[in-house]
């Protein structure tokens, strides 16, 4: 029997615990996931600065037009910090200390400067243009949460509170096997009849982008010694994944030989499509997810299945990625009682997202994932949605054009 989509996510997620930890260079920590909460360890700003090139001036003089002496100047970095007297103005720079009797700062813009004098040609309030100490973060503050995915500002924030080592969750190894007699590896003369591995390649670029460590076994011939050898091999790896060899054709290996090196299965059968042969199960501390043979099968079932456990792994909140909601811009039967994925192209249209079908839904058709940008769920209770109906769909990436006559090139099929 075919478990549920939920059912079978469910149990992968619930299998899943994150990856222990390891520092790393901050320089090389950009797509890593802290392990603990980061608190501030001193204000920042850490003291009044300037948050402009200008004068530094007293209040009293604020409202001035008339002239003021120049009598200091405060460059970035200056330690030195004479005091404004009323009446005089001292040239500061962006980011330097706000010296002693400075109530504001003028922005050179708003000056006109002559014979050593300035006079001020707007008048400003009392603390314009300075940034005051800890005003952005307070020491002791929580910044940064556990579970927060570095990004460029995160790492500027650490950099900035001088933090040149951080702890985040270790990368998870990612076995990659292939399966089947007619496989040939990509470089190698392709027979009659043979097939290049193209699911390695498409695999390990996933697994790459998800934030894992992709680990190419190569290929599983359809003997058992084969595959109690590579399999074997893969266990060692934090998640072993296989494609092909799952269904129930009379050399589809792949779940005999895991259940007799003590993997335990979870699941085998899902009520999809595509993807239904997809299995899942469990050795120590290793996952093992096997792929249907089929690259749009493949390519489909790990986004839905592997890339929210190797989500999970790296300490990312939420392991599942979120949906958006969408329109469907056409009628669409399907299949009762199973999941459906249907490849689409979504758009922007008056302020919602629009799908339509990228081609010929057949598993067999790869142009039709090639040109998607999106993977629409079909409700399992269902057997026809209508246009205008709303879905959910996972975009696959961020880039969605704007409905039109002229949408991107990269949807033009060349026949
Ligand atoms: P299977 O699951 O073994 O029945 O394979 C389903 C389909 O996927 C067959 O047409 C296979 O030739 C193809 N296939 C299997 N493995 C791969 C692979 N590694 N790369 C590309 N195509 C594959
Ligand atoms: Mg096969």
């Amino acid at each position: 029997m075919a478990i549920s989509f939920e059912d079978a996510r469910r149990l992968i997620l619930t299998a899943v615990k994150p990856l222990g930890y390891e520092q790393v260079p901050l320089l090389n920590a950009a797509g890593r996931v802290l392990v603990e909460d980061f608190h501030a360890p001193w204000d920042m700003p850490r003291w009044d600065n300037s948050a402009m090139d200008g004068y530094a001036v007293c209040a009293v003089d604020a409202a001035t037009r008339g002239d003021l002496r120049i009598s200091g100047y405060i460059p970035a970095g200056c330690t030195e910090l004479p005091p404004v007297e009323p009446g005089c103005a001292i040239r500061i720079m962006t980011g330097a200390p706000i010296p002693p009797g400075c109530a504001l700062v003028v922005p050179v813009e708003e000056t006109e400067e002559r014979d050593g004098k300035v006079r001020l040609l707007t008048s400003l309030r009392v603390q314009d243009h300075i940034r005051f100490q800890g005003e952005d973060i307070p020491a002791g503050s929580k910044v940064l949460a556990a579970g927060t995915l570095l990004r460029p500002p995160e790492i500027s924030l650490l950099a900035s509170f001088g933090q040149s080592l951080v702890s985040v969750h270790r990368r998870p190894r990612v076995a990659i096997l292939s399966t089947g007699d007619e496989l040939v590896e990509l470089g190698m003369p392709l027979g009659t009849g043979q097939i290049i591995n193209s699911n390695a390649l498409s695999l390990a670029a996933a697994v790459r982008e998800a934030g894992g460590e992709p680990l190419l076994l190569g290929i599983a011939r359809d003997t058992l010694e084969s595959h109690r050898e590579k399999l074997a091999q893969g266990l060692n790896a934090d998640v072993l994944i296989t494609s092909a060899g799952v269904s129930a054709g009379d050399r589809d290996l792949v779940r005999d030989v895991l259940q007799e090196l003590g993997v335990e299965q979870k699941f085998w059968k899902v009520a999809i499509k595509p993807g239904r042969p997809t299995a899942f199960g469990v050795k120590g501390g290793t996952l093992v997810f096997s792929l249907p043979g089929n690259p749009v099968s493949t390519m489909v079932t790990f986004e839905m299945f592997v890339r929210p456990a190797l989500r999970k792994l790296q300490g990312v909140t939420p392991a599942v990625l979120p949906l958006d909601r969408a329109l469907l811009s056409e009628p669409v039967r399907k299949r009762p009682e199973r999941m459906q994925f249907m490849r689409v192209q979504v758009r922007h249209d008056q302020g919602r997202l629009l799908v339509s079908s990228s081609g010929d839904q057949n598993t067999g058709i790869l142009s039709t994932m090639v040109r998607a940008n999106g993977i629409v769920l079909l409700p399992a209770d269902r057997d026809r949605l209508e246009a205008g109906e709303e879905v959910d769909v996972l975009l696959l990436d961020r880039s969605v054009p704007e409905s039109g006559p002229d949408i991107s090139n990269r949807f033009r099929c060349a026949h």
